[in-house]
């Protein structure tokens, strides 16, 4: 991976002065943004469900002089979702900007096929847990206005190859977005999606470990025919849970090397 943490924060970053919320940061995009973020002078509040590998993030972010903080969280979970805004505004005063990014597939089985708790747990890991993460910072972001990014993925906008249900799931993470944007525009939160491309993560490994006939649609549809590394997804979001991205909200932006030009 392309090194995130190098340098103390910056009173200039992007994120200066923000505390975002992060869902999924004990690998991945999610744990890339969050070196990321703190670089960019946030303070971040980091969720997932393994203690050691978010304190194991939490711990790179505090040697280069930023400050974070880990919540084991479910996103499946809404009362989760709530105590980990709790300590946002416990720890650090509040919440200006969410990058809810936790997401989960399995490979490989036709629709006919698959069990119905399979389609369960991939609909309530990338769509539910996004609706969780959303309803419990929303009330927070009322007063003063925020920015909210939730990872969907090419497979949001097309059929890409991906399971049935991850495929709806992450239409659905754009139809929340969408929806959210349009409702809470008075209260000035921001909301967006992400269209990511195929990134060299845990979860990348483990489908095309399932099936490895998926490398060549993932990755040479593509204009740039490559991987992408968790770090380069982490810049969009970074931008967008920013001031910088003020004009834009109710959008999907892709970050996927050209794959859904073709
Ligand atoms: P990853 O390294 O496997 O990260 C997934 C993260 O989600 C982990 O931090 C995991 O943490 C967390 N997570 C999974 N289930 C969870 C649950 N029930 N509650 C809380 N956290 C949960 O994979 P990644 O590629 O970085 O995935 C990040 C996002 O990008 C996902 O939404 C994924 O769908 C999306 N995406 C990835 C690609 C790609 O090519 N990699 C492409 C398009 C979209 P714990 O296991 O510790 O809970």
């Amino acid at each position: 991976m392309m090194d995130t943490s190098a340098g103390p924060p910056s009173a200039q970053g992007l994120l200066h002065g923000k505390t975002v919320m992060i869902t999924g940061a004990s690998s991945g995009i999610g744990a890339a943004s969050a070196e990321l973020f703190a670089r960019e002078g946030a303070r971040v509040v980091l969720t997932a469900r393994r203690e050691d590998r978010l304190r194991e993030v939490v711990a790179r972010i505090e040697a280069a002089g930023g400050r974070a903080v880990a919540v084991v969280a479910d996103v499946t979970r809404a009362e989760d979702m709530r105590a980990a805004v709790r300590t946002a505004v416990g720890t650090f005063g509040g919440l200006h900007a969410a990058f809810n990014n936790a997401g989960w597939t399995s490979t490989g089985t036709p629709m006919h096929l698959m069990r119905d708790d399979e389609y369960d747990r991939i609909m309530d890991v990338n769509a539910r847990g996004v609706w969780n993460a959303m309803r419990a910072q929303i009330p927070v972001m009322l007063e003063h206005g925020g920015s909210i990014v939730n990872t969907s993925s090419v497979a949001g906008v097309r059929a890409t190859g991906a399971s049935s249900p991850y495929i709806a799931a992450k239409h659905a993470v754009i139809g929340l977005s969408r929806a959210a944007a349009d409702e809470y525009v008075r209260h000035r939160i921001r909301v967006n999606a992400l269209a990511v491309g195929s990134t060299r993560t845990e979860l990348m490994d483990q489908v095309l470990s399932d099936t490895p006939a998926l490398f060549a649609p993932f990755t040479e549809r593509a204009i740039q025919q490559r991987l992408a590394d968790p770090v380069e997804i982490a810049q969009t979001a970074a931008w967008l849970c920013s001031d910088r991205s003020s004009f834009t909200t109710g959008a999907v932006i892709p970050v996927d090397g050209g794959w859904t030009a073709r």
